[in-house]
C-alpha cells in the first residue's frame, strides 16, 4: 500500500528490541497449480504476490535497500487494527482480508504505520462476505497476476455449489498461517425477523416461482411497448 498523504512522519523513537505487530488489508491469492497460498498488495505492490515471510523489494531500482528514506519501497502496514478495517471498506478493497503482521529489520515509523524491509503474516481475518454474513471460505474471484488467481472471502450461501478454499486449507498452502473468520461482526445488522439464515428448497422455490413471474410480467409489458412502437414506426 502507498503511503496515504496523511501520514506524517513520526517522532524518532529507540529502536524495538523484537519485531513490531501491525495490521493491513491484502488480496488472497492462489497459485495457478493450486498448491501454494499468498498474498497481493493493494496498491504499489499491486504485481507482486508475498508469502507468508517475505523481503520488501523495490520495484523502482535494485540498488537501494527498502525501505529507502527517498523511495516508497517497502511493506506497510497501520499500527491500529481499526485503521486496516476502514481502509478494507473503500469500495476498491471491498473483497480483501485483514492481515495481523510482525515488521522487523529496517523500518521507517509514521504516525500512523510503519514501511519497513521484513514482514511475517501472523494471522488472516476473512471479515465479511459481499453479502454482509461473516465470510466463512475463500472462492475464486476477480482478476489474478501471472501464475496467481485472486480469492475472495464469501459466506456459505453465496459460496453455494462453487468450490472454495476452507480457512484452514488456505492457512496451510500459506505455511500454517491461522486463519479465521471474523470472530464476531457488529449485531447492528440481522437478518428480518422470520428469514432464517438457512433456506431449504420448499422456502426458496415458491419465492423463485414468484420472482420469475414477475419478470415474465415484466418482459411482457417491455414486448407490448417494443411492439407498440415498431408499429408505430412502420
Ligand atoms: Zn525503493
Ligand atoms: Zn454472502
Amino acid at each position: 500500500m502507498s503511503r496515504p498523504s496523511s501520514w506524517s512522519i513520526g517522532r524518532h523513537r529507540p529502536r524495538p528490541e523484537g519485531p513490531l505487530t501491525g495490521y493491513k488489508i491484502a488480496y488472497p491469492m492462489i497459485s495457478a497449480d493450486s498448491r501454494r497460498g499468498g498474498f497481493n498488495g493493494v496498491a504499489l505492490g499491486r504485481s507482486q504476490v508475498y508469502g507468508a515471510v517475505a523481503d520488501a523489494v523495490c520495484i523502482q531500482s535494485p540498488r537501494h535497500r527498502c525501505p529507502s528514506s527517498w523511495c516508497d519501497c517497502g511493506f506497510y502496514c497501520f499500527h491500529a487494527l481499526s485503521d486496516a478495517r476502514d481502509l478494507a471498506c473503500d469500495p476498491q478493497y471491498q473483497h480483501c482480508v485483514l492481515l495481523e503482521i510482525a515488521a522487523s529489520g529496517r523500518f521507517v515509523r509514521y504516525e500512523l504505520g510503519l514501511r519497513y524491509a521484513r514482514q511475517t503474516v501472523r494471522s488472516v481475518r476473512l471479515g465479511r462476505c459481499g453479502c454482509g454474513r461473516p465470510a466463512t471460505a475463500l472462492a475464486d474471484g476477480g482478476p489474478g497476476v501471472v501464475g496467481w488467481r485472486r480469492l475472495h472471502p464469501v459466506c456459505g450461501l453465496c459460496a453455494g455449489p462453487r468450490p472454495v478454499v476452507t480457512p484452514e486449507a488456505f492457512g496451510v498452502l500459506c505455511g500454517n498461517v491461522p486463519v479465521r473468520a471474523e470472530e464476531a461482526l457488529d449485531d447492528t445488522l440481522a437478518p428480518l425477523a422470520g428469514v432464517g439464515a438457512e433456506v431449504d428448497d420448499a422456502t426458496i422455490v415458491p419465492l423463485l416461482s414468484a420472482e420469475v413471474a414477475l419478470l415474465q410480467a415484466r418482459l411482457d409489458q417491455v414486448q407490448s411497448r417494443l411492439e407498440q412502437l415498431t408499429h408505430r414506426s412502420d
